[in-house]
């Protein structure tokens, strides 16, 4: 891992959803690529057992509990972090929930609780994160965002506005923060397996569907958004600031329709 173009080595990354899914496979990379991983979630347990298995760089990956709902929790977290290891280098905002039902079915508890997470949270996470990289002159956030971000899907009303809320909240921490050296960019994810998601598509009408839309023709795995990280994180990106980068198998490019296309041989 010496490319120094694509090197995060040594970087202090605080990945907040560390414990499963995307964040762990995220935060798993960066580890293994040398730089000094902190995970964060609500649960310790998990996030224990998750620090130990992704231990294999030349740091060992710590672990911190911090419920992102929570802006004072985030802003300790970050202050306590920033004074023991002197900087945050890049902050990957991945802690997110959904609930799915009808729009006129959600309570505003439910309500409250998506929004709270996925964008307040991301927001005072993405605050107390970007204090510390305004004094340092340097930093990359990387908020998981979604391909519910420009058309949302049926059943994940407040789930997809909170997602627009990131798309836009990455544009425009980007636009304030990029002078002073802090970048703030997004991943859009498309139908990736993780344990929020397993169980819709274990059903085989929604996985047909999800592979026959995809021009990738799978789902997709969590290791598929790992080097869309690193890139963010790392030189390769460095006059980049403010983007959304979709990482879906191609699902949000465009429609397919059953239009005969006549001969197909080349197939
Ligand atoms: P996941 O497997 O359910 O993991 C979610 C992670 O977030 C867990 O580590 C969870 O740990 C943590 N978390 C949840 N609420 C939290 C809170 N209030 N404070 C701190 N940590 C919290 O989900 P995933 O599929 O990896 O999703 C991760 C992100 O990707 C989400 O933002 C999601 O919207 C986004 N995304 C996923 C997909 C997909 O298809 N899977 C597609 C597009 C976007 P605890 O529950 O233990 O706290």
């Amino acid at each position: 891992m010496t490319d120094p173009l694509f090197s995060v080595a040594d970087q202090v990354v605080v990945v907040s959803g560390g414990s499963r899914g995307i964040g762990k496979a995220i935060a798993g990379e960066f580890a293994r690529r040398d730089a000094r991983v902190i995970i964060t979630s609500r649960n310790a347990e998990t996030l224990a057992a998750a620090a130990t298995e992704l231990s294999t760089g030349k740091h060992p990956v710590a672990f911190r509990v911090c419920d992102v709902a929570d802006p004072d929790a985030s802003a300790a977290l970050i202050a306590s972090l920033a004074a023991d290891l002197g900087r945050i280098d890049t902050l990957v905002n991945v802690a997110g929930i959904n609930v799915r039902k009808r729009a006129e079915a959600y309570t505003v508890a439910e309500y409250d609780s998506i929004l709270n997470t996925n964008l307040r949270g991301l927001f005072f996470m993405a605050q107390a994160a970007g204090k510390q990289m305004l004094r340092q002159k340097s930093g990359s956030i990387i908020n998981i965002d979604s391909l519910n971000t420009n058309s949302p899907l049926r059943g994940v009303l407040p789930y997809a506005i909170s997602k627009a809320g990131v798309s836009m909240l990455t544009r425009g921490l980007a636009a304030e923060w990029g002078e002073y050296g802090v970048r703030v960019n997004a991943i859009a994810p498309g139908f990736i397996l993780t344990d929020l998601t397993r169980k819709l598509w274990s059903d085989p009408t929604m996985q047909a569907w999800g592979n026959e839309n995809t021009p990738l023709k799978r789902l997709g795995e969590v290791g598929d958004l790992t080097g869309s990280a690193i890139y963010l994180a790392s030189k390769a990106s460095a006059y980049m600031t403010g983007q959304v980068l979709y990482v879906d198998g191609g699902i949000s490019a465009g429609t397919r329709w059953p239009i005969d296309l006549g001969n197909t041989d080349h197939r």
